[in-house]
Formats: C-alpha cells, structure tokens, sequence
C-alpha cells in the first residue's frame, strides 16, 4: 500500500512507533456506553470517506479524560487495533525540556513520522504537561513549553479533518488545558473515563483472568466488592500477584482467596503511601472493628463480607466497610429486634470511641453512623414498634412529634448502652481486630471470623427494651 513505499522510502526508523500493538476493544472491560464513542473513531478511519462525502466533520482530536489507570492508554491502542492503523505514543513529558526548541522539535518530527506511516494514531499521553494554560508558569521553562504547545497546535492544525491521522490525548486535568487546545478543530471532543463501577470491577477481573487458569468458582463479585475505588491498572496487578501466589504455594488454580489476599495486598500499598499517623489509623480501625464485632453478635446483621480502613468511593476519612445484610433491612424485613440491633450496631462507633478513649477524648468519626442510628430509631418509634407506641391511630398529631423525639432517645440510650457492654465484652476480640486491621488496612471475611474464633464471642447483652 501506498503507506507502506512512503515508509520504505524514509531511511530513518519511526522512532515513536509501537510496533505488534494488538489491542481491541475485547480487552477494555467496563466501559459501558463509553464504547460505542470509541467505535465511532474506528469508523473516522475506517469510513474517512464516507464521511467526508456526507461533510461530516472528521475531529483531529480527542481527549481521554480521567483518573491514571483506568484505561486511557489502552483504549487509545485499541482504537489503532480495531482500526488496523499504526500507533505512535509519546508522553508529553518528554516535551518539556529545557533546552529551547527541543520540544517542539519532537512534536515536528512525531507528527513526520505518522503522516509517513499513516494511516495512524497519535497518542500523547499526560498532554496537562505541556498543554497547560500559557502564561501560568514563569521564566524560560514557560517560553520552552509555549513554543512546544505553538508547534503541538500547529501540527494539530494540519490533520484536521483529514481523517488519516488522529490525535488521542490524555489528562487528568482537562480543566487547566489552555483554551486553544479545545477549540473546534483541535481537541474538541472530551471523552470522561470514570474508575470502573462494582459490575465495571467484574468485567475487567475477568479480561484479566482470560489468560490465567483460574479456578472454577471464582467469586468474582467478592473480590470486586472488596475493590471499591481500584482502577483497572490495580485490578490488572491484583490477578496478577494472586497468579504468583498460586505458582508460589505450587497449586495449579488461582482460587478466590488468592485474589482476596492480592487485592489486600494492593490495598495495603495503596495505603501506605496516604499521609496518616499511626495513631490516626488505629482510630479509625476502631470505628470499624466496633461496627463488625457489635454487628457479628445479631443473627441478622453477622454477614459480615469485609472489614476496611481504606478511604472509599469518594469518601475521605476511612471508615468499617462491613456488607451486612442490609438486603432485609432495605426491604423492610427486618424484625422489631433486629432494627433495635442495628441501632446498637451504628452505635457501636460513638460506643467505642468513649470506651478506649474517654469522654474528653472523644472524636467525630462515628458522626455518620450515629445519623444511621438516630434515623432508625426514629423509624421505629414512628412505626410504632416502640412499646409506648403501639398501634398509629391519633399518633400524627403536632403534640405528639416532642414525644416520638422523646422516645426516640430512650431508645438510642438503650441501644447506646447495650452497644457498650458488647464492646467491653469483647475487649480482646475488639483489640485484635484493631491491630490486625491496622497492619492488613482491610480484613476478608475469613481473617475476621477466624479472629472471632480465635477470641470467643461472649454471649450476647440481652436485649433490655
Ligand atoms: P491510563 O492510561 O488511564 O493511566 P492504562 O491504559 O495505562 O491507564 O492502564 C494500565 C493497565 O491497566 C492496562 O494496560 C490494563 O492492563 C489495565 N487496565 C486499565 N483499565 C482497564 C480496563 N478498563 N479494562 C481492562 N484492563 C484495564
């Protein structure tokens, strides 16, 4: 093909070049309607044509924007993949140099290069490196990198709706790019990678698992839910490491609790680099080891799937992630007792907090679970579950609401207490699971009840309501 003499007759290899990229779209995994987005721009090059026949504008760039490893990268090769064109990547960071010109010369001779070997696409990754806003940094670096973005827009400029080669950029800073680089024509079209959702975690363990002898039964689900906030890069890492685990103990099936122990693994480094002291940590390890002791206690709230400190889903401030059965609770099945249970349970947090540290000592960090429990009990009384309440006849009266809060907070009291006795209880138990979760940051299911095993669980408090 005509690509193909043009690149015999240039001498110099292609420098940014990757060669054998074998990337489709089968291998990016939970990207739900983000795909069919992506399926267009194969069609930009594998239907240039057509569309140019029907005037439709052909972009000369799209940016992926989103959060490292969620797949940026490997959507953009795969684009190539799917397409059947070549792939020329560059991080934008070796745009930046310090030598005056430098830079821009690359961008000059990385476009050369694909406009030889076209059709293509260029990839640019962390274009936030060179793309920021002019004029935000001073002195000559600045200029050095305002002459690289000029020869950036410039070439951009020349593809423009050519449709032979196209221009994938990635950032995680779409908001500092200078405005010339999203003007129409240049990268106009912005394409959000969010990190991968529960079933988004599921499909993505499975690409990964493809390739491995996995054991049959793998749960997948357990592993995604223990993976809130992971990226596909540390799903990709967690399915490999369970892999080493396997080869290590010389088994020939990667099991469930090989990902489990990889993903704690993950975790715990993950972890480890967020700026927390030790005692901070041990803080919030006992917010969470109340919530599973107190909860392991109740028939209907001891499905505990895992215990965590890590910091999810957009929350700061680490907190227990416990899965109780709460499928009983949202579904309004849940028994007179066993709501009084929960109560206890999100109450559990604040109980601890006075128990190892004292009333002058106390934090906030039960503050949302103590919500739950206010927010319960107050579902209860005006249920009329609550003894002084039964039946709701006369009961939505103005005079009355002082009494359902009156009630209310007998009723938290009670629960507060009982929450207590649990806790001192179990003081053993309670400490070893404060350590175990510091060291480990999250604990499997199997590792918390072995600890319940290991340190007996005292009969229950009965129930004083
Ligand atoms: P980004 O460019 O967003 O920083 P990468 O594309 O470099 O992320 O991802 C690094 C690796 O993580 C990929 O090569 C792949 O193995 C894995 N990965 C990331 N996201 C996904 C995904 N959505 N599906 C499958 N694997 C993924």
């Amino acid at each position: 093909s005509g690509a193909r003499v043009r690149q015999a007759r240039n001498k110099r290899l292609p420098q940014y070049l990757e060669r054998d990229v074998d990337v489709k779209f089968e291998d990016v995994a939970g990207l739900g309607k983000i795909r069919l987005e992506l399926e267009e721009i194969v069609k930009f090059f594998t239907h240039a044509e057509m569309y140019r026949r029907r005037g439709v504008k052909i972009p000369g760039g799209i940016l992926l924007c989103g959060p490292p490893g969620v797949g940026k990268t490997l959507l953009a090769k795969a684009v190539a993949g799917e397409a059947g064109v070549n792939f020329f990547s560059i991080s934008a960071s070796q745009f930046v140099e310090i030598y005056v010109g430098v830079g821009a010369a690359r961008v000059r001779a990385l476009y050369q290069e694909a406009k030889d070997n076209a059709p293509a696409v260029v990839f640019i990754d962390e274009v936030d490196a060179v793309g920021r806003e002019r004029g935000l940094i001073k002195g000559s670096g600045g200029q050095e990198r305002d002459a690289t973005l000029n020869q950036l827009l410039v070439c951009l400029d020349g593809f423009e709706g050519r449709g032979d080669v196209i221009t994938i950029a990635s950032t995680n800073r779409p908001d500092i790019l200078d405005p010339a680089l999203v003007r129409p024509g240049r990268f106009d079209r912005k394409i959000y990678i969010p990190k991968p959702s529960l079933t988004g975690r599921i499909e993505i363990l499975k690409v990964h698992a493809r390739k491995k002898p996995m054991s049959e039964d793998v749960d997948y689900m357990a592993v995604a839910s223990m993976t809130d906030g992971m990226v596909g890069a540390e799903l990709a890492n967690i399915v490999e490491v369970a892999a080493i685990n396997m080869l290590r103990d010389g088994r020939t099936e990667i099991t469930t609790d090989d990902l489990l122990q990889a993903a704690q693994m993950e975790e715990r480094g993950m972890l480890d680099r967020k700026e927390r002291s030790p005692e901070m940590w041990k803080r919030i390890a006992l917010n969470e080891a109340a919530q599973a002791v107190a909860a392991v206690n109740f028939p209907d709230l001891r499905n505990i799937e895992f215990v965590t400190i890590a910091p999810r889903a957009g929350r700061e401030l680490g907190y227990v992630r416990m899965k109780m059965d709460h499928v009983k609770f949202k579904e309004g099945m849940l028994s007179r007792q066993s709501l009084l249970d929960h109560i206890t349970v999100q109450l559990a947090p604040r109980a601890a907090d006075e128990v190892w540290y004292g009333e002058d000592q106390l934090s906030t960090i039960w503050a949302e679970t103590a919500d739950n429990a206010r927010s319960a009990a107050r579902t209860f009384v005006l249920g009329g579950l609550s003894e002084k309440h039964h039946g709701l006849s006369n009961f939505w009266t103005a005079e009355r609401i002082n009494d359902i809060d009156l009630e209310a907070l007998r009723i938290l009291n009670i629960c507060y207490e009982r929450a207590k006795k649990i806790l001192n209880r179990n003081r053993k138990l309670m400490d070893a699971v404060v350590d175990e979760l510091v060291e480990k940051k999250s604990l499997t299911k199997k590792e918390f009840f072995h600890l319940v095993e290991i340190h007996g669980l005292l009969e229950p408090v009965p129930p004083s309501i």
